[in-house]
């Protein structure tokens, strides 16, 4: 509901932005190179996933 800004104070306002803030995508590393992926996703550096099936290099 709209509220004039004067009447919602700095803790009100400051307590409702800690809910804004950027949220991490999932990234595992790779069991083998270990870099980090994106999870259920290849590979970038070796083109692995799941173990052997190589899809690209
Ligand atoms: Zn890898």
């Amino acid at each position: 509901m709209a509220v004039p800004a004067r009447r919602t104070s700095k803790t009100v306002k400051r307590k409702r932005r800690t809910h804004f803030k950027l949220s991490v995508p999932g990234m595992v590393a790779c069991p083998n190179c270990g870099e980090m992926k994106l999870a259920h996703r290849i590979c970038k550096s070796c083109g692995q996933y799941k173990g052997k099936e190589v899809v690209s290099k």
